[in-house]
Order: C-alpha cells, then sequence, then structure tokens
C-alpha cells in the first residue's frame, strides 16, 4: 500500500498518514511502533515529553526499514525556549531515537506568558541549518504566534500541528496557513476518542454509504481537506483499520455536511488552549 505523500514548503515530502505516540507508555512503544511499522506506517510522530522517544528508536532500530523510507517527527518542550537549551533537547532526542537527525522538528507550544517562541524559533532555524533536521515546524501556534515568528525571521515554519477534527476545525488558522504555503497536521484527528463523534450522523450516515467504519470516516475527511494525520492506537487492528482510507472517497455532499459539525463558537475543543499552557 502507497501512503501519499505531501510536499512541505521546504521541498521536502511527508506522508500524509502517520502514527502518534502521545500516550503511547514507554514501556509499549517499541512494541506499538513496531507493530506500526510492520502493517505499514511510516511517519512517526513524538514529543521529548511524551517520555517514549527511547522506544520509538528501539522500534526503528529494529525494523531494518532504510532510515530515507521513514519520517520522524519529534517536538521541543516548553521549559528548553531559552538560551542554547534547544540545541541540548534536540541532541538529548536523537540520542534516545538513535538518529544522526529528525525529518520534522517543532517548537511544541508557544507559551506566550513567557514570551520566548521567536526565540525558540530562531534557534530550530540553526538547528535546521546544521542539519539536526531536516525540515522545521510549529505547534498550537494561533495567526499571532505565526505573524510573529516570521516577521521577526522571515521563515514560514513547514507545519502547524494543532487540534483539529469535525467539531473543531479551527478555520482562521487554516486559512493563514494555506496563504502562507503552511501545512496543517491535525492532532487529536478522532477529538482523542472524548465525544461521541462517531454517532454524528453526517459521519455514521458516510460510514455506511461507503462500508467503512466512522474512523475511517473521519480520517479520510482530514485527508481529503490536505490535513497530515497520525492517529493513535495501541491495538493492531485500530492501525490496520486506520491505514485502510485510501480505497475510498467522500462526496462533496459528504465532506460538507462533517465541515458543518462544528459549532464554530470553539466549544468543540477537547484538549488545551495555546494561551493556556506555559
Ligand atoms: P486521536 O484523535 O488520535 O485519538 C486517539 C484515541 O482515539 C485512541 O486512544 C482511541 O481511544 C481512539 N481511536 C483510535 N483509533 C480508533 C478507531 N479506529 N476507532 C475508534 N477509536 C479509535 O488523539 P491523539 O492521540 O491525541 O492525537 C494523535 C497524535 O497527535 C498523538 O498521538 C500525538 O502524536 C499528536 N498530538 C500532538 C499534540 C500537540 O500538542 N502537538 C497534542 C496531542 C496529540
Amino acid at each position: 500500500m502507497t501512503i501519499p505523500t505531501v510536499t512541505l514548503n521546504d521541498g521536502n515530502q511527508i506522508p500524509q498518514l502517520g502514527y502518534g505516540v502521545f500516550k503511547v507508555p514507554p514501556a509499549d512503544t517499541e512494541r506499538a511502533v513496531a507493530e506500526a511499522l510492520e502493517v505499514g506506517y511510516r511517519h512517526i510522530d513524538t514529543a521529548a515529553i511524551y517520555g517514549n522517544e527511547q522506544g520509538v528508536g528501539a522500534a526503528i532500530a529494529g525494523s531494518g526499514i532504510p532510515r530515507d523510507e521513514l519520517f520522524v517527527t519529534t517536538k521541543l518542550w516548553n521549559d528548553r525556549h531559552d538560551g542554547d537549551e534547544p540545541r541540548a533537547a534536540i541532541g538529548e532526542s536523537l540520542d534516545k531515537l538513535g538518529l544522526d537527525a529528525v525529518d520534522l522538528y517543532l517548537v511544541h507550544w508557544p507559551t506566550p506568558a513567557a514570551d520566548n517562541h521567536v526565540h525558540a524559533w530562531e534557534k530550530l532555524i540553526e538547528l535546521r541549518d546544521a542539519g539536526l533536521t531536516r525540515s522545521i515546524g510549529v505547534s498550537n501556534f494561533l495567526v499571532p504566534h505565526l505573524e510573529r515568528i516570521v516577521e521577526a525571521t522571515g521563515v514560514v515554519p513547514a507545519v502547524d500541528q494543532i487540534e483539529l477534527h469535525p467539531a473543531y476545525q479551527q478555520r482562521e488558522v487554516t486559512d493563514w496557513a494555506a496563504a502562507n504555503d503552511v501545512r496543517i497536521e491535525a492532532w487529536g484527528p478522532l477529538g482523542q476518542g472524548k465525544y461521541d463523534l462517531f454517532g454524528v450522523p453526517a459521519v455514521a450516515e458516510a460510514a455506511s454509504a461507503h462500508g467503512k467504519s466512522p474512523a475511517q470516516v473521519v480520517l479520510r475527511w482530514h485527508l481529503q481537506h490536505g490535513f497530515i494525520v497520525f492517529p493513535k492506537s495501541v491495538r493492531r487492528e485500530r492501525l490496520e483499520e486506520n491505514l485502510d482510507v485510501f480505497d475510498f472517497a467522500l462526496t462533496d455532499a459528504e465532506v460538507a455536511a462533517i465541515d458543518a459539525i462544528d459549532p464554530g463558537d470553539g466549544s468543540g475543543r477537547v484538549s488545551a488552549h495555546p494561551d493556556e499552557v506555559n
């Protein structure tokens, strides 16, 4: 099976569907990632704060898959934005992952109270120029944060990784990203299982029309919007199910019906707001 790739604004390619390991316990990570690689995933999304980079690295090392066939993302945690901390942090991540460089390194949150995301972004530019990461991006950045780093450095992030699912579509950010050649990575693509997304008629009807599961319909909706996704599961059957989304397409009407799920007032958000994480 071939997973489509998306071209980033720096020319690098990223598999549009990957495997995210937030909340995969460190002790289970090697097995879970090994299984994901076995069933066909080639893009892994982790972060220093997840505490499981070592397990990701062990699974990669054990897989025998050539490095250039894998796409690995990790992220700079909030307490390491200052001074030369980003360089120390990526060094520690690379050691744990057993890699010379990652494919994508992200500023995990803008931490507006600390007012240091411009500095962190300047450091990521240096890390990219030093060859420690092929691409650089941000996560949980809202439009004012994005505008600020671009204005300060002239360097546009390759991606913004934000909470995004049918009930919370963040159109202000996605519109800015589309206008500025930034790809959107949708975290919590299934709403983190925190609300009954699957009970929503637009999702259930499309699922029965295509003989697919509600999760597959929601992932397909992301893909048809051009979003990059990496749903998390530790169950092999769900890893397979979440990858099996390339043999059908939602109609324009089905996409529009799922677009209409977002109440538009922010109430669909299931996790932290970027202004609250410092
Ligand atoms: P998700 O939307 O992928 O939800 C995961 C949950 O959905 C699972 O625990 C499971 O309960 C359920 N699920 C998965 N597959 C299913 C299926 N086929 N059918 C039914 N239920 C299913 O949420 P997530 O894990 O938070 O997000 C995905 C990835 O995004 C993370 O693993 C992580 O890599 C990344 N992420 C990034 C940030 C950030 O701040 N940058 C925050 C959260 C997550």
